[in-house]
């Protein structure tokens, strides 16, 4: 009986430390498609990527290298997150296996001394750490060592739809020559500013411009008649004081007056839907599927959107649009929010879909603290990218549902190849 219980012991021991062959491989990418994935120069369909700037020598003396998050951030972006240990080591040769304030220092004046060194050669410089050809880039403006063509401009466009209180915060996002110091006397003569402004941008560089309008109000643009815009409009022209109801209005239409007009100038729109970087953010009016009755809008087939970040946590919701033909989605911010595992599932839903309107994209932003900045995001999310775009593949060619040089060709159209068709970057 001892002796039975001794083998029945070994045999469940054994099976505990060997795990069945077919468990372990599912969990894992084909090393040989991963390897592919490596070499692609990506396009960043979304990053607030950060100009050259001469380093500050106190910055390497701060008592906190590691710095302080504005608010409690969700795991993966905390700036204790050992990941971010990997990006040092890439980037700044960084030799340590911890995140002591000591060792951190070493790591924050090695970047400070690679910022002197490249000059404004440094954005490029990183870029080039992570293997991305070119990134695109939402800011007021493109910076020092930002330039075309791999650094593309994408505007905000937000300003936009507060044409009473917000011509002053409006201005602040524009090329200094416009000239918008005061409510124009008509709706139509407001929209023709706005198409002024949007062909100025589209000279300066721009290849998209950019709502975040969910961090203001929810996603659901009504069609709203020119009859009763100008209404709202000419009620409120003078006293500026529209209620929400008549602002909502107001906005709905210029919304699509702003899409179409975009369009137009062959502009795509980036609308932010899914979680926001506020604690307090509505997350339920950022869902893609409000967008709907305005993506069937059909004075809107020539504007192509993009659903940046993917919608999450609405992602088979933001897959589901990108059957419209002149919808895409990127899965920007996902890349840090989420595990390469839980990825790596959305990008296979996406991926059995509508391939071609999947665009990769970090969300890779800088902030206050100084060793998990957009040098290590843009790093760390590019890394994570590949690594899910390489697990999912490797289960759908395991699935049999693709082959492997399909695998290959998917994953080129997600990292570079839909980017490149959508914004037009051949003919660059
Ligand atoms: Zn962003």
């Amino acid at each position: 009986m001892k002796r039975q219980i001794y083998y029945l012991g070994c045999l469940l021991l054994s099976c505990l430390l060997l795990p069945l062959p077919s468990a372990f491989s599912q969990t894992s990418a084909d090393g040989e498609l991963l390897k592919a994935i490596q070499k692609i120069k990506a396009i960043d369909n979304h990053s607030h990527a950060l100009p050259a700037r001469s380093p500050d020598p106190a910055e390497s003396e701060r008592p906190d290298p590691l710095g302080k998050a504005p608010f409690e951030y969700p795991v993966r972006l905390r700036v204790n997150n050992p990941e971010y240990l990997e990006a040092w080591r890439a980037l700044y040769g960084y030799k340590h296996q911890d995140m002591t304030a000591g060792h951190a220092r070493e790591a924050l004046k090695a970047k400070l001394h690679l910022m002197e060194e490249k000059g404004t050669g440094y954005p490029s410089w990183v870029l080039d750490q992570a293997g991305i050809d070119i990134t695109l880039v939402n800011m007021p403006s493109l910076g020092p060592g930002q330039n075309a063509p791999r650094f593309l401009w994408v505007p905000r466009a937000d300003g936009f739809l507060f044409p009473f209180d917000g011509v002053k915060e409006m201005i602040k996002m524009l090329p200094e020559r416009i000239d918008l110091d005061s409510l124009p006397s008509s709706l139509n003569e407001y929209v023709d500013k706005i198409r002024e402004l949007l062909v100025q941008w589209k000279k300066a560089g721009a290849v998209a411009i950019k709502f975040a309008i969910a961090y203001r109000r929810p996603l659901d643009f009504a069609q709203v008649s020119d009859e009763e815009a100008n209404r709202v409009f000419e009620r409120h022209r003078q006293d500026g004081k529209p209620s929400a109801r008549d602002y909502k209005t107001l906005q709905d239409f210029l919304f699509r007056s702003v899409a179409r007009e975009a369009g137009r100038l062959g502009l795509a729109v980036h609308i932010h839907t899914g979680v926001g970087a506020d604690p307090y953010f509505n997350v339920s009016g950022a869902n893609p599927l409000l967008l709907e009755a305005m993506f069937n809008d059909v004075a809107l087939r020539q504007t192509n959107f993009v659903i940046v970040h993917g919608g999450w946590p609405f992602e088979r919701e933001a897959g589901v649009m990108l059957l419209k033909p002149n919808v895409y989605a990127d899965f920007s911010a996902q890349t840090f929010l989420r595990s390469t595992e839980a990825l790596s599932e959305v990008l296979r839903a996406w991926l059995e879909w509508y391939p071609e309107k999947i665009l990769f994209g970090t969300d890779a932003y800088p902030e206050d603290t100084p060793l998990a900045s957009w040098e290590e995001k843009l790093w760390l999310t590019t890394r994570t990218s590949r690594q899910a775009l390489a697990l999912a593949l490797t289960r759908m060619m395991r699935a049999g549902q693709i082959t492997r040089p399909r695998a290959e060709e998917l994953a080129r159209m997600v990292l570079r190849d839909n980017a490149v068709k959508l914004y037009g970057l051949e003919k660059r």
